[in-house]
C-alpha cells in the first residue's frame, strides 16, 4: 500500500469536493448544505456515521484486525465574509471559507475513500471526525461532550491546518512542533458604571472615560510586569464605545478585547489579574465595574511521543527538505485543543500559500485562497500515520 500513489491517485477528487464545498459554506453550525454534502460522499463510500451537535459527523471505517482507534479531524465552517477571490467556484452563500476548511474537509474525505478500501489490512478503527463551529470555537466542546470520542474509545488523534499562518512553511511543506502549539483564547468585557453629568463639573460626577483609561493601562501591566517576560501573552483592548458628545461625561463605558496566553498557569494569573483590576480601579474611583471574563478555548498542546511518530511519517511523504521543526507557537487558536485535552494526537500545518500563483492572502480575508496541488498531501499523511501507527502495534 502506497499513500503518496494511492492519494495522487484521488487528487483530482479532493480538489473538486473542495471546490463543491467551497461554493456552499455556512458558518459556525449552520452548515448543512455542507453536512448534507458530506454525508452523501460518505455514503457513496459505504462508510457508517452519526450526527452529532447538529452538523457535526462521525464517520467509522472498522478495521478487520483488532487494534486501537485513530480518529482524524477536520473543520468544516466557513467565516461571515463577502468573498472577493473571483474563483469560478466562489461562495454563493453570503459568506466564505476564508480559513480553508473546504479544503481540511476535501481531505478527508479522501483519506476516508483510500481507508474505506482497505479494511482487510487496517488494525482497529478509524474515526473521522468533521466538525462545525471551529471559528466560533463552538464544535469540539459539543461533540466530545456528545461522546465523539467514547464507542470506541479514541487512542490518538490528529489534524492539520492548510494555509499560511506560518512563513516558513511554504506551499507543500508541512509544519510541526511538539507540546504548546497555538495559544489560548479568551474574551473580556467590561462595563464601567460612573455617574453622568455636565463636563465642566467632574467634581459632581465619576467620570468612567477616564477610569477606564486606567483600567486599560494597566492591564497591560499584567503582560509586562507580572508575567514571566520569557512567556507570550497578549492583551488586545479592540473597542471602547461611550459617551455622547464633548462636553459632557457619560453615564457608563464599554470596552471589549481578547486575552491570548500559551501557558495554561498563564492563563489563570490573567483571569484572576484582569477581574481584580478593572474591579479594584472602578471601586478606588468610586464606580462599579461589570466584568465577563469568557474562557473560549486552550492552547492546543502535541503529545510528544505522538507528534514523534507523526514526523517519521510525514517524512515519508513530503521528504526532509519539506519537513519543518516549528520553533514557536502561533498565538492563534484552535478547538483541536479540546481533543488533544482528552487524546494524545498532533496537530499540524500544512503550506499552501504559493505567490507565483498569487496565492498571498492571510487567513480570514476575502481573497485568501490554497494551492490545490498540495491537497494530495494531508491524505497521503494521514494514510501513512494510521499504517504506521498499526505496524507499531
Ligand atoms: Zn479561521
Ligand atoms: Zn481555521
Amino acid at each position: 500500500m502506497d499513500p503518496i500513489k494511492l492519494s495522487k491517485e484521488i487528487h483530482n477528487d479532493i480538489i473538486n469536493w473542495r471546490r463543491e464545498l467551497h461554493k456552499i459554506p455556512g458558518t459556525g453550525l449552520d452548515i448543512e448544505e455542507t453536512y448534507n454534502f458530506v454525508c452523501n460522499e460518505l455514503t457513496k463510500m459505504n462508510i457508517e456515521f452519526i450526527t452529532l451537535s447538529k452538523t457535526g459527523i462521525c464517520a467509522l471505517i472498522n478495521g478487520e484486525n483488532p487494534g486501537p482507534t485513530i480518529a482524524i479531524r477536520a473543520d468544516m465552517d466557513g467565516l461571515p465574509i463577502k468573498e472577493e477571490t473571483g474563483l469560478k467556484f466562489a461562495s454563493n452563500n453570503n459568506c466564505m471559507h476564508a480559513c480553508g476548511h473546504d479544503a481540511h474537509t476535501s481531505m478527508l474525505l479522501g483519506t476516508a475513500k483510500i481507508l474505506s478500501k482497505y479494511k482487510s489490512i487496517l488494525k482497529g478503527n478509524v474515526k473521522l471526525i468533521f466538525q462545525p463551529a471551529e471559528e466560533i470555537s463552538a464544535g469540539a466542546e459539543p461533540m466530545i461532550a456528545e461522546g465523539v470520542l467514547d464507542n470506541p474509545k479514541v487512542d490518538r488523534v490528529l489534524g492539520l491546518h492548510i494555509g499560511g499562518f506560518f512563513p516558513e512553511v511554504k506551499a507543500g511543506m508541512i509544519g510541526v512542533r511538539t507540546g504548546y502549539t497555538t495559544s489560548a483564547v479568551d474574551k473580556l468585557s467590561v462595563t464601567i458604571n460612573g455617574k453622568g453629568g455636565h463636563g465642566a463639573l467632574p467634581h459632581l460626577c465619576v467620570d468612567p472615560i477616564s477610569i477606564g483609561a486606567e483600567m486599560i493601562s494597566a492591564l497591560q501591566r499584567i503582560v509586562s510586569r507580572e508575567i514571566n517576560p520569557l512567556h507570550p501573552v497578549v492583551i488586545t483592548i479592540g473597542s471602547i464605545e461611550g459617551g455622547s458628545t464633548w462636553n459632557i461625561i457619560p453615564e457608563s463605558v464599554h470596552f471589549q478585547g481578547t486575552i491570548r496566553t500559551i501557558f495554561p498557569e498563564d492563563r489563570e494569573l490573567v483571569e484572576k489579574r484582569v477581574i481584580e483590576i478593572c474591579n479594584g480601579i472602578a471601586s478606588t474611583n468610586g464606580a462599579s465595574a461589570d466584568v465577563v471574563y469568557d474562557k473560549i478555548c486552550p492552547s492546543v498542546n502535541n503529545n510528544s511521543e505522538v507528534t514523534k511518530s507523526f514526523m517519521k511519517s510525514a517524512l515519508k511523504i513530503v521528504g526532509e527538505e519539506n519537513l519543518v521543526y516549528l520553533k514557536e507557537p502561533t498565538m492563534v487558536s484552535e478547538d483541536m485543543a479540546y481533543y488533544l485535552q482528552n487524546v494524545p494526537g498532533t496537530f499540524f500545518f500544512l503550506g499552501s500559500n504559493n505567490p507565483k500563483k498569487g496565492i498571498i492572502y492571510p487567513h480570514h480575508h476575502p481573497k485568501f485562497d490554497v494551492d490545490e496541488d498540495v491537497l494530495w498531501i494531508g491524505p497521503a499523511i494521514f494514510v501513512q500515520a494510521v499504517l504506521d501507527y498499526n505496524s507499531n502495534l
